[in-house]
């Protein structure tokens, strides 16, 4: 009797002790120190994902597969053939990584062509203009367009100019100050000239550096305004243009495009997870966009972080680790036309919003990582913080604000937490969209290091005890 007390006893007072992890179903508030000391325990888990990714077998891994699937595949656009082989070959690369639940979701995406395109310089001189059509953009007519050239550096000169603009091709030589203030010549340049009644419009690509290279991107045409071709241009012939019509110089240029739209295409978004041992249903979404434009390799963007992302779930499985919660690596479709996968996707799954612990994208770079961007609560920053000191062995522990991705936004701005990959970005834009964006702008040592952190991160979220505060 004196020992079957004893044995109630000591099993009373150590589920007493087990109380502070066992949370709210008994009404219990977790505190910050008592979650700090809960991610502290994955200091040797962080070390050890941390020597495999960066030192030990894994090394290399996540650049050498994506050297292997670019250099096979190529660029993969949007409706084009080279994005359904890219959707097979990512099928098969996770089913034979030994990840669960592989499989792939429909969705419907826009499929336009380029065709033929160039344009030249015919007065006052000859002078071939390298050129990129813009997504979306309509074919000159048979005859092409032969026009006169009207030269502005912004929206309000192009208006001050009004009168000049009709029946011209207009040329914008916008000042580069950052990409998210100016790309707006990009996506909107064929509007505000078609408004004024002019031909066409092309635009000075937009980068901060340029080795005559022309950068495409994706544009909009807005209903009640004709719809006109649109290219980007080099930096080069750009100014090359204001300073001649700066001169008072007339210029003439000649612009073929044999862009075509066909209809919607039938494409995927590519899945594999690692089902969660506690809470199956719960997920922590980790992602990058399988689609590019169609000049390089479209490596960089987004090939970097789709490979990061799947060397996430590698490094897990081969630690022989399982999270808690599934963690989901989703390959997003057709990006780079405006989210168009992601957007059926969270049409298709929102139901389940809830369920949602954390979502994650690297579409910004895999280049020397900063940190972790993030959106969310306070309490939640604070435990991404908490999270980031893991990362101490390689000193790369920022949290920074605005985590988020144009293949994740749905689900922040509904209040999910959401994080993406900071990096050095300084030559990013050098090569984004462009034909230079090839392996050979990656580092196999900054991809490591950012699967690194992109891995501690969703392993650790995905275990804790509770999701993320929202
Ligand atoms: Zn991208």
């Amino acid at each position: 009797m004196k020992l079957l007390l004893f044995i109630v006893f000591t099993f009373v007072i150590l589920q007493c002790q087990g109380k502070p992890l066992d949370h709210s179903s008994n009404g219990y508030q977790r505190t910050m120190e008592d979650i700090k000391k809960e991610i502290a325990g994955y200091s040797e888990i962080a070390k050890e994902i941390i020597n495999l990714a960066v030192h030990g077998k894994a090394q290399n891994r996540s650049y050498e597969r994506l050297g292997d699937f670019v250099d096979t595949i190529g660029p993969r656009l949007s409706g084009s053939r080279n994005l359904e082989l890219a959707i097979q070959y990512m099928y098969k690369a996770l089913k034979e990584d030994g990840l669960e639940n592989v499989h792939l979701e429909p969705a419907k995406i826009p499929h336009w062509e380029r065709g033929e395109e160039w344009a030249k310089m015919v007065e006052p001189r000859n002078h071939s203009i390298a050129i990129l059509g813009l997504g979306g953009s309509i074919a000159t007519p048979p005859e092409d367009i032969t026009a006169e050239v009207l030269v502005v550096t912004s929206f309000d000169e192009l208006r001050r100019k009004s009168q000049d603009a009709h029946g011209k091709i207009v040329v914008f030589n916008q000042p580069y100050t950052n990409y998210k203030e100016t790309v707006k010549y990009r996506t909107r340049g064929a509007v505000e000239a078609a408004k004024l009644g002019a031909k066409a419009s092309l635009i000075k690509s937009i980068t901060q550096f340029s080795i005559n290279s022309p950068h495409t991107g994706a544009q909009s045409y807005e209903p009640g305004v004709p719809k006109i071709p649109t290219a980007c241009i080099s930096v080069e012939d750009a100014e090359l243009m204001a300073r001649m019509s700066s001169r008072g110089t007339r210029i003439v240029v000649t612009l073929r495009m044999g862009a075509k739209t066909y209809p919607d295409a039938d494409s995927f978004n590519t899945v594999a997870e690692i089902i969660g041992s506690k809470y199956p249903e719960q997920v922590v979404l980790i992602s990058g966009h399988l689609d590019s434009w169609d000049v390089g390799q479209g490596a960089m963007d987004d090939g970097g972080g789709v490979f990061i992302s799947w060397e996430a779930l590698s490094l897990i499985k081969e630690l022989g680790l399982r999270p808690k919660r599934t963690l989901r690596l989703v390959l997003w479709t057709a990006e780079e036309q405006g989210g168009i996968g992601a957007e059926q996707y969270y049409q298709q799954h929102e139901a389940n919003i809830s369920n949602v612990d954390l979502v994650m994208e690297s579409d910004d770079g895999t280049f020397m990582p900063t940190g972790l961007a993030f959106t969310g609560s306070a309490k939640a920053r604070n435990i991404m913080k908490e999270i980031m000191k893991l990362l101490k062995p390689i000193n790369i522990t920022n949290v920074f604000e605005n985590g988020g991705g144009r293949d994740i936004e749905n689900w922040i701005e509904n209040g999910i937490p959401g994080a993406s990959l900071s990096n050095d970005i300084s030559k990013y834009f050098w090569f984004h969209h462009s034909q230079g964006d090839t392996l050979t702008v990656q580092d196999p040592v900054e991809m490591n290091l950012c699967a690194a952190i992109w891995t501690v991160v969703s392993y650790v979220v995905a275990d804790l005890e509770e999701k993320l505060p929202v």
